[in-house]
């Protein structure tokens, strides 16, 4: 199976499943355009899209790939997204390809949210739930659900390849090192995200085992987080490390 990155509007990947075949699958085709050129200068055939969550930056093209071909769209159940004609549920198993993923249920940017794992290949579409050096902002969910969320992607093995949905690695990474100057293998990806964005390179995918160190999302339990997280609180407050966290972010 052959993974491939196809920018979409300013910010956004969508990636690009295809066998020796010429079997195509697409995760979250925020914009149609993009697939059908892409499918067609590789003379692939689309066989299914996969949907992480319902934003329109996700799911805006599915209707017009849909003209192009009649396939499955595979998605979450209870989604308001409305053209999911294959709705999967947590530890669903679904051919892809060659494949088999399975299912993995993780609200809290959305509630809808689901990520989708090769166990074999090693490889994670995880949409908007966790970027390289950081994570979906808790739009519908609790902050609660978006930690246990990202607990269970954090237990995946660290050689897993992580295919976030945005080219947000190098702004995270300045929040990143806000939180842990001291980070030595922070340090060491920051340069390493400088040099690949410097020839437009994308920095995904990223595996778990660099996110697990230098992902401030990802470290709630790490002494320095909680430091950090702690210098930031004012008076007693019993909100988690995640969520102090996040609300930095959020207005970094
Ligand atoms: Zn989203």
């Amino acid at each position: 199976m052959l993974i491939e990155a196809l920018p979409a509007f300013s910010d956004n990947y969508i990636w690009l499943l295809s066998d020796q075949h010429g079997n195509a699958v697409v995760v979250d085709p925020g914009d149609a355009t993009v697939v059908i050129a892409a499918l067609s200068e590789r003379n692939l055939q689309l066989s299914g899209v996969l949907i992480t969550h319902h934003h329109f930056d996700h799911t805006g093209g599915v209707q017009a790939l849909l003209e192009h071909a009649s396939v499955p769209v595979i998605g979450p159940e209870a989604s308001p997204f409305e053209h999911i004609n294959r709705i999967v549920t947590e530890g669903e198993c679904i051919p892809v390809l060659d494949r088999m993923f399975q299912v993995i249920k993780v609200p809290g940017h959305t509630l809808d949210h689901i990520a989708y794992y090769d166990a074999k290949g090693g490889h994670l579409f995880c949409g908007d739930t966790l970027f390289s050096g950081g994570c979906g902002r808790v739009f519908e969910g609790t902050f609660e659900q978006m930690q246990s969320s990202l607990s269970k992607l954090r237990e995946l093995p660290e050689d897993t390849r992580v295919y976030a949905a945005h080219e947000y690695t190098a702004n995270n990474l300045k929040f990143a090192l806000a939180v842990e100057p001291d980070n030595t293998q922070l340090a060491a990806r920051v340069a390493e995200v400088r040099q690949l964005r410097a020839v437009n390179t994308p920095t995904l995918p990223t595996t778990l085992g660099v996110e697990k160190a230098t992902n401030p999302f990802l470290r709630w339990d790490s002494p320095a987080v909680i430091a950090a997280a702690n210098s930031r609180r004012q008076g007693a407050s019993n909100e988690s490390i995640f969520q102090v966290i996040r609300e930095w972010k959020d207005s970094f």
